[in-house]
C-alpha cells in the first residue's frame, strides 16, 4: 500500500486492482487497527460508493487525476454535509455546511475521502493527547503517542489505514506528527493552499498540508490542492508549477544548516549524530554544505506562543453556545449560555490558551506581548530570508526527540511546547518546511529531518527530498 498512485494507477488500468478493492482494503485495516483511534468516523457506504463510480470512470478514460487515491482529513477540515468536531466536545454534532476548497479539488479530481482523523483539540498540541475523543496512539510503538496535532492522520497513513491525508500546520502540526511516525509531512508556503474551510487556530500561520508515504504522491496532491482561491484573500495568486514533473534534481545545491539547532542541550543525541552524518554524505555527493548563523533560536518558541494565542483567542471567540455545537444545559440566561458552554465545551488545554491569548492582547500589556512579538516574528524573517538568498535550503532537525511516551509530557506545557523548538520557524516566517523520514533511532522510533526552503520553492524542495528518500533511507 505504499506504492506511489502513479503505480496503483497502472495496477487498476491493467485490471489487476480497483478503487472498489482498494477501498475495501482500507476499510478492514481501520477496523483491525481500531485500537489506534485515529479515525473519528469511517465513511464506509460512501467511500465505496465513490469507488464505484471513479472505477466507471477509470473504465471510460475519464478519471481525473487522483483517481486511486484515498485519502482522508484530519478534523477540522470541512466536508459539506459531514460533521466535523476539530476534536472538540463544543462543536458536538456540527456538520459542515460547505466543503473546504481542498476538498473540493480533492473531489473533482476524483480522490476517495475515507473519513475524518483524530487530532489534538483545535489543533493546539503536540502529542494528540489534547482530543476530547481520546488520545491516539502511535503505530510503531503503541506506548507512545504519535505526535500532534495532525496525529490521527499520521498515525493512518503509516498503519496503512489510508494512501494519504491532509492536516493543518501552524506551528508543526504536519511535520511534527510526520516525523513521530516515519511518514512524510509538509507545511506548503503560506498563501501557497487555500484555507477555506479549514477551522481557524492562527490564521497568520494555518497551512493545510498533506502527509504521505512518498514524494510523488506529495507532489501529486499539492499539484490539485495548491493555488488561488478567490474564498481565501491570503492564498496566492501564483502560478502552480507542475509539481509530478519536476520531481529528479538539477544540479549541485547549497544547504546551511543552523549551529545553535545542531548544538541545542535538548537534541537527542542520535539525531544529532544523523544529522551529521547526512552533512557529510551531502558534501561526498558535491552539495556545499556549510553552518549558518540564526541567533534567535531561543525566541522562536516563546514568539509563536504570544502570536498565536492571541490569534486563537479571536478566532475561538465564535464558539459561543448559539451558533455551533455544544450548548451547556446548565444556562439560565444569556449571559451563562456563553460562560458555561466555552467552560464546559472547550478543553483544558483550549481555555489555557485562549486566555493567554487575551492577556496579551489586553491594553495593559498589548505593547509589551503581542507588539513585541509581531516585532520580533519580523527579525526571524528577515533574518531566514536572508540565509536563503545564499543558500538553498537549511537543513534542521524536525524534532528534538523521538515520540514521547503516552502521558509523559502532559503534566507540563512547557515542555509540551519546547517540542515545537525545530517546527515554528517555517510558519513564523510563511516559508515551506518538509520533514522526511530518514532517522531511526536506536529505541526503534522513526525521525524525520527538515528542510525549509525560500518562499513558493515547493519545486525545489520536492525534488531535494526525493533525491534525499532515496539516498538516505535505510528502511
Ligand atoms: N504544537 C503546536 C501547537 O500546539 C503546533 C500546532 C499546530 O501546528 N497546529 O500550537
Amino acid at each position: 500500500m505504499n506504492s506511489s498512485i502513479s503505480n496503483i494507477r497502472a495496477k487498476i488500468q491493467k485490471g489487476e486492482t480497483s478503487c472498489v478493492a482498494l477501498t475495501k482494503a482500507f476499510l478492514k485495516k481501520i477496523e483491525e487497527h481500531k485500537n489506534l483511534n485515529a479515525f473519528l468516523e469511517v465513511f464506509t457506504d460512501e467511500a465505496l460508493e465513490n469507488a464505484a463510480t471513479i472505477d466507471e470512470r477509470i473504465a471510460n478514460k475519464k478519471a481525473g487525476k487522483l483517481a486511486g487515491l484515498v485519502i482522508a482529513l484530519k478534523d477540522n477540515i470541512c466536508y459539506k454535509g459531514h460533521k466535523i468536531s476539530a476534536s472538540s466536545k463544543i462543536l458536538e454534532g456540527f456538520e459542515s455546511l460547505y466543503s473546504a476548497t481542498v476538498v473540493e479539488r480533492l473531489i473533482a479530481e476524483d480522490a476517495i475521502i475515507i473519513g475524518r482523523l483524530n487530532c489534538d483539540e483545535f489543533a493546539m498540541g503536540s502529542s494528540n493527547e489534547n482530543s476530547a475523543y481520546g488520545e491516539v496512539l502511535n503505530p510503531i510503538d503503541n506506548s507512545k503517542v504519535p505526535g500532534g496535532s495532525s496525529g490521527g492522520a499520521a498515525a493512518a497513513v503509516k498503519a496503512g489505514l489510508c494512501h494519504a491525508a491532509l492536516g493543518t500546520d501552524t506551528g508543526g502540526s504536519v511535520r511534527q506528527p510526520a516525523s513521530h511516525c516515519g511518514v512524510i509531512g509538509l507545511k506548503p508556503t503560506y498563501g501557497r493552499v487555500s484555507r477555506y474551510g479549514a477551522i481557524a487556530y492562527a490564521s497568520s500561520f494555518d497551512q493545510i498540508g498533506p502527509i504521505t508515504n512518498n514524494i510523488p504522491d506529495l507532489a501529486l496532491i499539492m499539484e490539485v490542492i495548491s493555488g488561488s482561491d478567490h474564498y481565501d484573500s491570503t492564498c496566492s495568486t501564483k502560478e502552480v508549477p507542475a509539481f509530478t514533473k519536476e520531481l529528479q534534481l538539477t544540479g549541485v545545491k547549497k544547504i546551511g544548516y543552523i549551529k545553535d539547532c545542531l548544538e541545542n542541550p535538548g537534541l537527542d543525541k542520535e539525531i544529532k549524530a544523523r544529522l551529521e552524518l547526512i552533512i557529510k554524505e551531502l558534501k561526498l555527493q558535491g552539495h556545499e554544505v556549510v553552518p549558518v548563523d540564526f541567533p534567535y533560536l531561543d525566541f522562536l518558541v516563546p514568539a509563536y506562543y504570544v502570536l498565536t494565542t492571541a490569534e486563537a483567542s479571536s478566532n475561538l471567540a465564535r464558539y459561543d453556545g448559539v451558533h455551533f455545537g455544544y450548548r451547556s444545559e446548565q444556562s439560565e440566561n444569556w449571559e451563562s449560555v456563553y460562560f458555561k458552554s466555552r467552560s464546559e465545551g472547550f478543553g483544558k488545554e483550549v481555555q489555557r490558551r485562549i486566555m493567554l491569548g487575551t492577556y496579551v492582547l489586553s491594553a495593559g500589556y498589548f505593547d509589551a506581548y503581542y507588539a513585541k512579538a509581531q516585532k520580533v516574528r519580523r527579525i526571524f524573517r528577515d533574518k531566514t530570508d536572508e540565509i536563503l538568498k545564499t543558500h538553498d535550503f537549511i537543513l534542521l532537525p524536525t524534532t528534538p526527540n523521538t515520540a514521547p511516551d503516552i502521558g509523559e509530557n502532559t503534566k507540563d506545557p512547557i515542555a509540551m511546547y519546547l517540542e515545537d523548538i525545530f517546527t515554528v520557524q517555517a510558519p513564523l516566517t510563511g516559508l515551506p518546511a518538509i520533514s522526511i523520514p530518514i532517522g531511526e533511532h536506536s529505541n526503534g522510533m522513526p525521525f524525520g529531518i527538515q528542510l525549509m526552503g525560500s518562499r513558493f520553492s515547493e519545486t525545489a524542495l520536492f525534488a531535494f527530498s526525493n533525491e534525499m528518500m532515496q539516498n538516505f533511507n535505510d528502511n
